[in-house]
């Protein structure tokens, strides 16, 4: 009998180097996300949280180390024993698998919810528009805002915005979700709302990186809670043991910031 090949992890970072000019901002980042996994990633301002993230969805290009996604080079093809650099083509296609929320929600202002929900999933996968709206419909009655598909974004709240600004992700069925602070721009009222979408996605089994100063957030949801300061993983470990039992000073001080 042969045992199992251990699954894929979703992602992976092997020393992952960036710079801008002469500053090294990722300084060799180490770290694994295994397939459903929530991964929370703390740090304060500058620390290179927001690079990190766009090094994954090849927004930004490595300067060394490795970074897989799937598996997959991120960036690259392999066939047989080499490496070959993707067009700007396939680079498109890969990231088409990866889901981004950002701090600000870019919803289109002059489409309505529908239509944002239903561009990306017609112009790229080539969906009908009645498979489209159909599943948008899905999605936003999962968000809660089933009754918001002709409204426009700037109609609605921050938190609301985020909603579908999740949706809009979720709608070109990703592997992989990355939210960059998603609730730092929301009124404190409205975050709760975002928060609780996150938290029924990651129940549903999805693999999310999720940048976050939310630390309820991440003891209770978070699989992983990494801490990052200065290009480098200070510490990362469960929430229980980075969260309560920190052991570096620079994370208990960061810790004391936040809480
Ligand atoms: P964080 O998300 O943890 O706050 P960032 O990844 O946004 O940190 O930024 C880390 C550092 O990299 C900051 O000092 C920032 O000024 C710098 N930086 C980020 N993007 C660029 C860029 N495109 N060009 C030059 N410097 C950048
Ligand atoms: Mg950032």
């Amino acid at each position: 009998m042969t045992t199992p090949k251990p699954p894929t992890p979703m992602l992976s970072a092997q020393d992952v180097r960036k710079s801008f000019g002469h500053q090294e901002i990722l300084r060799g980042i180490d770290l694994t996300v295994e397939q459903g996994e929530v991964m929370c990633l703390l740090g304060p301002s500058g620390s290179g949280k927001s690079t990190f993230l766009r090094c994954v969805n090849h927004l930004e290009r490595l300067d060394g180390g490795q970074l897989y996604v799937d598996g997959e080079p991120v960036g690259y093809r392999r066939t047989g024993d080499e490496l070959r650099e993707l067009s700007p083509r396939e680079v498109a296609a890969r990231r088409a698998h990866i889901g981004m929320v950002f701090q600000r929600f870019h919803l289109f202002p002059h489409m309505t919810v529908l239509e944002n929900i239903i561009e990306a999933p017609r112009q790229v996968l080539g969906r009908s528009k009645e498979a489209a709206c159909a599943q948008a419909r899905v999605l936003l009655d999962r968000v809660g805002l089933a009754d918001k598909a002709d409204a426009y974004p700037a109609h609605l709240s921050g938190g609301q915005q985020q909603r579908i600004a999740i949706a809009r992700s979720l709608a070109m069925e990703p592997k992989l979700m990355l939210f960059d602070e998603p609730t730092s721009a929301l009124d404190p009222e409205l975050v709760g709302e975002v928060l609780s979408v996150m938290r029924d996605l990651a129940g549903s089994g999805m693999t999310m990186v999720v940048v976050t100063h939310e630390i309820g957030f991440a003891k209770e949801v978070a699989d992983q809670v990494v801490f990052m300061d200065d290009g480098v993983v200070v510490e990362s470990g469960t929430p229980e043991e980075v969260l309560a039992r920190p052991r570096h000073e620079r994370t208990k001080a960061f810790l004391g910031k936040v809480l």
